[in-house]
């Protein structure tokens, strides 16, 4: 039985293990952190249970070919309760309260009834979200496998959505905003995505969201990567924690294995790095071999800005189920990195009453970082005391912020807690804190990878850099189609 080895247990490791254990090889993962999940994480402080991970995850849709790759490593299954939001977000802005409804019809006349000069813009928008509700991610077999039929079936079932993506994709937020005159309609258009996105990125998130196949499976990331992990045990595979690997060892340009950061040696036949790109490339590849794709975005970090966060939590005393799913509003600028936010956010997790006490609720703010702010904690990060006091002030400056718009709430907040990009970086190896692929700008051309390494055999790369957004589906996806390239090098019948 050939044996691979696979560096990084997050949900793309996990799926590459289980595909493997499934396929017939022997695996073993190895994880530097004590727990598997990477991103897809969670933990608890003061009582309560912090979700650091999925706000919604694609391919909740049962039928869909990526809930059929999430039910195989059992991140899904029968008994997972799927929550729908009837909202994908509520937004105040200019005075006005813009609900992003689930229902595309409530929502289209709710814009009109708001700005009725703005009905052609607004229906162009809706209409193309339609659209983006037609696409499903495919997840059968990565491009380069499949045979023409399956690829001109691919293409006619895309050809709206590429069109769609064509269209959008070279479009930023600010000028697709300009199209409509309403003030709080142009504003909510301009701060629906990070700064930089192409409006392309919020037309499909809302599709995939109303589609029904963005929702989030109960117990959150956490508990979702468990069922991922015992999946893979009872596959028969291997995991390891607590175990960095610190070098691919590479004999003739050929992967032979992995030396552990204690200098052990482990033999493979393949190895995948479902680990950071850049730490592959440069630390467990000590800089022997290149990747243009990569390189390119790495020296361009304004087009291929890499998007990563501060996450500040905190605990309410209350049971906020009245409350929207996702909570924006203007407010005094503050800033945070080196970003100037204007507005506040947080995410409701009053539908998971076990990750709270008893009538109180955990709010979550995403403040979205990118590169430039990844510099400014890091050196920040080398002085702990100054870096503390700074993630205390970005929490105050916030908490301020909700409790002077919603009063009710005042005295009732208690900070759990704030991760910052360096957070992010430290447990995950993530180059700057990235915990998505490199961002979907008006000038970026997607980049989509097949993982190989050039002029190194047996080894490839797998995870959320490969395709474009990133994310949790992409992981999973990719985690499987690396083994199904293995095992089509290896003649092996392997059709999922
Ligand atoms: C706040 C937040 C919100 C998010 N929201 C969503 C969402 O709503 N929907 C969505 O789809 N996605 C979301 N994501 C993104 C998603 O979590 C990631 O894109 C995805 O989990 C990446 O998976 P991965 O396996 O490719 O990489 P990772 O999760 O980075 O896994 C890599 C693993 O490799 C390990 N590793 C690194 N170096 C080594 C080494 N030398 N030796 C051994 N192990 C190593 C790491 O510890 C890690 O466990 C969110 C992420 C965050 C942080």
């Amino acid at each position: 039985m050939k044996k691979i080895i696979i560096i990084g247990g997050g949900v793309a490791g996990l799926s590459a293990g289980i595909h493997a254990r499934q396929a017939g090889f022997d695996c073993t993962i190895h994880e530097k952190h004590s727990i598997p999940g990477g991103h897809c994480t969670g933990w608890t402080r003061k009582g309560y249970h912090i979700d650091g991970c999925i706000h919604w995850l694609t391919g909740t849709k049962k039928g869909t070919e990526l809930y059929k790759v999430w039910e195989n490593v059992d991140a899904l299954n029968n008994e997972t309760e799927i929550i729908q939001f009837e909202e994908f977000g509520r937004y105040e802005l200019c005075g006005e309260k813009i609900t992003l409804w689930k229902d595309l019809n409530r929502l289209k006349s709710d814009l009109i009834r708001l700005s009725p000069e703005d009905e052609a813009a607004v229906t162009e928008f809706i209409n193309d979200v339609k659209i983006a509700q037609t696409m499903d991610v495919p997840a059968k077999k990565p491009v380069d496998m499949l045979s023409l039929k399956e690829l001109t079936q691919l293409g006619k079932s895309m050809k709206s959505a590429g069109e769609l993506m064509n269209k959008a994709g070279k479009i930023t937020c600010e000028e697709y905003a300009k199209r409509f005159k309403h003030p709080a309609i142009r504003k909510l258009f301009r701060s629906c995505m990070s700064e930089g996105y192409s409006i392309a990125a919020f037309i499909f998130s809302l599709g995939i969201f109303s589609s029904g196949n963005g929702a989030v499976p109960r117990g959150g990331s956490l508990a979702m990567a468990k069922r991922m992990k015992e999946r893979f045990k009872a596959v028969g595979g291997k995991l390891v924690t607590n175990s960095p690997v610190a070098e691919i060892a590479v004999e003739g340009d050929i992967a032979a294995g992995i030396r552990l950061a204690d200098g052990t040696f482990e033999a493979a036949d393949y190895v995948i790095a479902a680990c950071d790109a850049r730490v592959t490339f440069d630390e467990l590849l000590k800089g022997r071999y290149k990747d243009k794709k990569f390189e390119i975005r790495y020296n361009n970090p304004v087009d291929y800005a890499l998007p990563s966060s501060v996450l500040v939590a905190f605990g309410v005393s209350g049971d906020l189920k009245d409350y929207p799913n996702i909570s924006s509003f203007e407010t005094e600028p503050y800033r945070v990195g080196v970003t100037d936010c204007t507005i506040a956010s947080f995410k409701n997790y009053a539908y998971e009453p076990d990750f709270s006490p008893e009538g109180c609720t955990v709010i979550i703010s995403n403040i979205a970082q990118t590169d430039k702010d990844y510099f400014y904690w890091e050196k920040l990060y080398r002085n702990r005391e100054e870096y503390r006091k700074e993630k205390i002030r970005v929490a105050t400056e916030l908490q301020t912020r909700i409790e002077e718009h919603f009063p009710e709430l005042k005295g009732n907040l208690t900070l759990l807690d704030v991760a910052t990009p360096v957070t992010y970086h430290r447990y995950t190896g993530a180059y700057h804190g990235a915990w998505m692929s490199f961002m979907m700008t008006a000038n970026a051309k997607n980049m989509m990878h097949k993982g190989k390494i050039k002029g190194l055999k047996n080894c490839m790369l797998t995870g959320q850099w490969l395709e474009p957004p990133g994310g949790l589906p992409v992981a999973v996806v990719t985690g499987k189609f690396t083994i199904q390239r293995i095992c089509k090098k290896e003649k092996l019948e392997y059709i999922f």
